[in-house]
């Protein structure tokens, strides 16, 4: 399909470098309609379409000259320019990982409209749905993706959902690891869309709470995964970007053994010489996952990912369940502040392993562990592994079978009463956990052989007993884990909040309660008396990159006037200002602003002044400003005159596309 935006600057180009005979290919292969896509167009494109290199040198000059008097004009390409090359330079050639195989064909940044097809929807985001898709390679090969568009309702995208689309798309270009989700390419086409690796198997908050009889993931497992994921954080924090948005629903698994960390949408560069974040204004955070310093004064670095790491840690091995679930979230800072409340101990979580979410959860950013420590941490805190050596037939004991594997999760030997002491364990074959005789198990080493004498990683959490000592698991009598610390949460499993967590109930109520009178209720007024986080967070969902499977209820959207504006700032900084609107044009109307987004979305290409002077132009009436517009699009296209245009337009129901096709056929 063409695409629909004057080209006429690009046939003039090649005709002036006698290329022209490039010019449908590097429109119709390549989709480049602005000087400025050719940003994304890499030699082996250009090769593609068979263009030789001394060719491409002439056209690269050409284009810096071309270049050189022109500004960006589309909202894309302000956010998109205004974003990557900064990520680009900030990365020293020396980290940059070895590039992963690409699909035959190359990486295409900018992939043809038409070599995507949509298939069943695999979920729904903040600001746009996802497909399971298919993309086929100039050779043919046809490659399974996942393939994200940006929303386009009734009000139109706008600008924060626009800016994060945008954002997320400029952030996954410069990123190769073998955790963290693959970008292949941008379709520029309407909707906007992201074609992205396909993690078959969903995210890995859906797999946590399957219900049976989806059985539950092995303990061994979940410490595989956050060693991924650690990986894939440090490799995050070593690019200087802070990903704000650690949750087990943004981390999708690509096979059975392998997680990705996806949801770039609220990843930001880490600035200045603290290495920090500070948001500028109102935006929605995942109050639950955050940490105190983001609650308080809205400021992401490593450490506030590291604790979203063990808030992460802390879901993995509750099967999903709502962290601070039943906490109302401006309470959430002062719980974890004064009272010193964290997150329970879940079951399946060995000493160890909550000792090291402990420290991820260290008021003060510097004391908690690097994401490069946790990787040697999570080490020494894995879990060990043995074999049953005899049935487990005891009420009340793990049964197990000779042979089943045995995943410790507390215990440890001691070679003076091993048949009195008890361990706590996963059976591998069955998934179950319970306590059972140490002395049925036989430890294994790393390889899976016995291993000479029995091993225990861990060690205890701080003011925990020694959970191998015989002195402790007397005392404990049976393991069993220590009570919730004070005030912690109820128990609330997410599924029964219907696909929408407490939290996010509170802050949407929060947010439309009234503030001011004698008539708020109690816990609203002790709200307004303890800290609240950034100031003014808007009511828009907590999570801001959360998401819904198909089949649950997609994520709520707030009410049109409480988004920012649109275009509101090229780097989707929050809290810009009208005075602040980059377009150089004061819109204090949101109804124009609606009519503004969807002309651009309709006439791609077009600028917000031209949007503006069209809709004058035909006394505000839309669908006229579009076919104007569509109307000089073909005109500056063509050697023909407007009303001609016009016709050839109303001949083809007004399918831009379309009637270019037929007027450069006969060009
Ligand atoms: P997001 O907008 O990134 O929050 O994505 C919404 C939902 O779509 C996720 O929770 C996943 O269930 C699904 N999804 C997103 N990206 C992919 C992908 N690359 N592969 C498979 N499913 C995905």
């Amino acid at each position: 399909m063409l695409p629909e935006a004057g080209s006429l600057w690009l046939l003039r180009l090649l005709r002036d470098l006698q290329l022209a005979q490039f010019y449908r290919p590097i429109l119709e292969e390549l989709n480049v309609t602005r000087p400025e896509h050719f940003d994304f167009v890499r030699p082996e494109d250009l090769d593609g379409i068979g263009m030789g290199r001394p060719a491409q040198r002439r056209l690269a000059e050409a284009l810096k000259r071309h270049r050189s008097g022109l500004k960006p004009k589309n909202w894309v390409y302000k956010i998109l320019g205004g974003f990557a090359p900064e990520q680009k330079e900030s990365t020293p050639p020396s980290n940059r990982p070895p590039c992963l195989p690409e699909p035959e064909g190359g990486l295409k940044c900018l992939i043809p409209e038409g070599a995507v097809c949509r298939g069943e929807l695999l979920g729904s985001g903040c600001f746009g749905v996802v497909h399971r898709g298919l993309w086929t390679l100039p050779s043919g090969q046809t490659v399974p993706v996942a393939v994200k568009s940006l929303r386009v309702g009734p009000e139109g995208p706008v600008g924060t959902e626009l800016g994060d689309f945008l954002r997320e798309v400029s952030v996954m270009m410069n990123l190769e690891h073998p955790h963290v989700l693959r970008l292949h390419g941008l379709v520029l086409g309407q909707p906007l869309q992201m074609v992205m690796e396909l993690a078959p198997l969903g995210s890995l908050h859906a797999r946590l709470t399957a219900p049976a009889p989806t059985p539950p993931l092995p303990v061994t497992l979940l410490c595989l995964f956050l060693r991924q994921l650690a990986g894939a954080m440090a490799y995050l924090g070593s690019r200087g970007l802070v990903h704000r948005d650690l949750a087990t629903r943004n981390l999708l698994l690509a096979s059975p053994r392998t997680i990705k960390v996806a949801d770039f949408g609220l990843v930001r560069p880490l600035g200045g010489a603290r290495g920090r974040y500070v948001m500028g204004g109102p935006r929605p955070i995942p109050y639950a996952w955050c940490a105190p310093e983001s609650l308080r004064q809205g400021a992401f670095s490593s450490p506030s990912d590291v604790w979203m790491f063990g808030v992460t840690l802390w879901e993995m091995f509750s099967k999903g369940e709502e962290p601070w679930a039943g906490v109302p979230p401006y309470l959430i800072l002062q719980r974890l502040e004064k009272d010193r409340a964290r997150l329970p101990r879940p079951p399946l979580c060995s000493r160890a392993l909550y000792a090291l979410a402990l420290r991820c959860w260290a008021l003060h950013p510097a004391d908690r562990p690097s994401f490069s420590q946790l990787e040697g941490l999570l080490q020494e805190a894995w879990p060990s592994e043995g074999r049953c050596v005899r049935d487990v037939t005891e009420p009340g004991a793990l049964r197990m079978e000779p042979g089943d594997l045995i995943t410790i999760i507390e215990g440890s030997s001691s070679s003076h009463s091993p048949n009195s002491t008890i361990w706590k364990g996963q059976n591998g074959r069955t998934f179950k956990v319970g306590s059972f005789p140490a002395s049925a198990v036989m430890l294994t080493d790393l390889a899976g052989s016995p291993a000479a004498c029995p091993v225990h990683r861990g060690s205890p959490a701080q003011g925990e007993q020694p959970p191998g000592s015989i002195e402790g698991d007397r005392k404990k009598e049976k393991l069993r884990d220590l009570p919730p610390a004070r005030g912690q949460r109820m128990n609330i499993p997410l599924h029964r909040m219907k696909g929408i967590s407490k939290s996010l109930e509170s802050v949407l109520s929060l947010a439309t309660r009234p503030t001011g009178g004698g008539s708020s209720p109690p816990e609203l007024r002790q709200a307004r008396a303890v800290p609240q986080g950034p100031p003014g967070l808007s009511p828009r969902l907590p999570f801001a990159s959360s998401s819904s499977q198909p089949g649950q209820p997609p994520r709520e959207r707030p009410p049109w006037p409480k988004r920012e504006p649109p275009n509101n700032h090229p780097m989707g900084v929050p809290g810009a200002t009208k005075a602040s609107v980059s377009t150089g044009a004061l819109l204090p109307n949101p109804e124009l602003q609606r009519k503004i987004i969807e002309m651009e979305l309709s006439v791609h290409g077009v600028t917000h002044q031209e949007c503006q002077a069209a809709l004058r132009a035909t006394g505000g009436d839309v669908e006229s400003a579009i076919r104007s517009l569509k109307v000089d699009q073909l005109f500056y296209l063509s050697s023909r005159s407007r009303a001609d245009c016009r016709r050839i337009l109303e001949h083809y129901q007004w399918d831009l596309s379309a009637a270019s096709r037929y007027v450069l056929a006969r060009h």
